[in-house]
């Protein structure tokens, strides 16, 4: 694995995975643009998560609704009025910060000092927290006194006092901006399965328990994006919505739990390297009944949550519905009078109209590359005693599946029977297959060694009969990636081998 963020951040620019968004102006923070093989990694880590949720399940359905969502939408979902996270400004330098981000940066002394003032146990970091916030003027001179450093620039600061900032994304929608014309980008994907939850039910004939799942983007205004793709403002998130009958819940919880670490450790991110944390109840969100957060071990930043796994209770369909005070809600919801439509199933035993529980395995695309790519990084001393790095991807995860490698690139004999190759294995539709003809063979090695190419495929001169050995025409050499051994394969026969390499 990774031993720091830098040589990952390094290695995702060098091999075209990680760009900075706007970077020939600048840059923006928080924004990032997946390249050529970022994009293919991107792709088959979804594909992984769709195939494993949907496909192998048959209690799963999947949508994907649209990220600009109605102010109502939000509003009812508790959104509008506590999705944010309090903020202090440095008088200083102006910068603004996560109060949380803040105190968790300073050294365990000045955190210490802060608890004392604030009289909080230093060890019960939610606590912490929770006094500071509710206490905002005494906040200020705890974080004073204490000698609370800015986390960049390493200065004392001069604080002002927490104040809650939301973190939607507001926009104008039609050409009249006026006070109702307004949307959000949506902050998760969740609502969009909430709000859709009738349409699906009746579409499909659904019974419970079931789920929706869904994969898109997200928008959070975060005040310190930072840790490169780990804290973004534009995210992507892999969310199931699973609808079961009330009471059942808790197992539910259970299961997915299981799954989803079942799941990451195909992905390569082993169990040894997740922390299960039980939220406590102080800490939840809104919407929580109880909440596990997998925490990954990320190079650097150490344990960070990868996949939160709440059980949202029936917070969500309660919020969402009409008819509220009928339903016989447990979750302590706002009143809706704008809503058309009452979001109840069929209780499986008895038939009667119930608003099922929900738990909701949430995970983030930008932190699954992470944590995936730093499990596969691998620095290698050879027997010769030069190093490579080589990312050790599963094969289903690897941007590209074969490169097929010309060993002269403007000897047509060559370079005809390589793309017949090329065409050939692409046909099997395992992915890209990249014909690859941009420098010397040891170069190519290296290059495809540092993107995780599972096999390199080159046609020589035995291939075309022009070689010494004149049992090698019509065969190719193979090259694993991770043994280096070097096999040499029959073309007829290529594609078997190429398909059973890579399963
Ligand atoms: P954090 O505490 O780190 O801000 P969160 O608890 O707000 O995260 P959730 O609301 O549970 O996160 O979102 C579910 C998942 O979406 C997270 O586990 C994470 O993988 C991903 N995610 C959330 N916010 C971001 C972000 N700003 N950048 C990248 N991924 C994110």
């Amino acid at each position: 694995p990774a031993q720091n963020m830098e040589e990952l951040v390094s290695l995702c620019k060098r091999r075209g995975f990680i760009f900075q968004g706007s970077e020939i102006y600048g840059g923006l923070q928080g924004f990032w643009d997946y390249g050529p093989l970022g994009v293919e990694l991107k792709n088959n880590i979804k594909a992984a998560w769709w195939r494993a949720n949907i496909y192998e399940r048959d209690d799963m359905e999947g949508l994907d609704a649209s990220i600009i969502m109605h102010r109502l939408v939000l509003r009812h979902s508790g959104h509008e009025a506590t999705f944010s996270d309090p903020m202090v400004d440095n008088r200083k330098n102006n910068k603004r910060y996560r109060l949380d981000h803040l105190v968790k940066d300073q050294k365990d002394a000045v955190v210490q000092k802060i608890a004392e003032i604030m009289n909080v146990d230093a060890a019960n970091f939610p606590a912490l927290i929770a006094a500071l916030n509710a206490s905002p003027a005494q906040a200020s001179e705890a974080l004073k006194a204490a000698g609370v450093r800015d986390a960049f620039s390493g200065e004392v600061g001069d604080w002002t006092e927490p104040k809650p900032f939301n973190m939607m994304f507001k926009t104008t929608i039609g050409p009249v901006a006026d006070d109702e014309s307004y949307g959000y980008l949506r902050p998760e994907t969740a609502q969009g399965i909430f709000t859709n939850f009738k349409n699906v039910v009746d579409s499909t004939s659904r019974r419970l328990p079931f789920g929706i799942a869904q994969i898109g983007k997200a928008f959070r205004n975060e005040i310190t994006p930072r840790n490169f793709i780990f804290r973004v403002r534009e995210l992507e998130q892999m969310e199931i919505e699973y609808f079961c009958v009330p009471g059942t819940d808790e197992e539910w919880h259970e299961h997915w739990l299981e799954r989803r670490l079942s799941w990451w450790e195909a992905q390569g991110v082993p169990r040894s390297k997740i922390e299960i944390l039980d939220v406590p109840k102080e800490d939840l969100a809104h919407y929580s009944k109880r909440t596990y957060d997998l925490m990954y071990d990320y190079p650097t930043l150490g344990h960070e949550e990868i996949e939160g796994i709440a059980n949202r209770s029936d917070y969500d369909l309660g919020s969402h519905t009409k008819n509220q005070a009928e339903l016989g809600l447990v979750a302590k919801v706002s009143e809706n009078n704008d809503s058309v439509a009452k979001l109840t199933i069929p209780h499986p035993d008895t038939n009667k109209p119930v608003v099922p529980f929900v738990i909701e395995p949430s995970a983030g695309v930008d932190r699954a590359m992470l944590a995936v790519l730093s499990e596969a990084f691998t620095k290698e001393v050879l027997e010769n005693g030069s190093e490579r790095i080589v990312l050790k991807l599963r094969p289903h995860l690897a941007p590209i599946k074969v490169a097929v490698i010309p060993l002269a690139r403007n000897r047509e004999e060559i370079t005809t029977v390589a793309k017949a190759v090329k065409a050939q294995l692409q046909a099997l539709g395992l992915g890209r297959v990249l014909y690859e003809d941009s420098g010397n063979i040891g170069k190519a090695y290296r290059r495809h060694d540092e993107v995780g190419t599972p096999f390199c495929v080159t046609v020589d001169f035995d291939t075309v009969g022009k070689g010494e050995d004149a049992s090698l025409v019509d065969t190719v050499t193979v090259r694993d990636r991770d043994t280096l051994a070097q096999e040499r394969v029959k073309i007829a026969d290529l594609s078997d081998w190429v398909r059973r390499g890579l399963a």
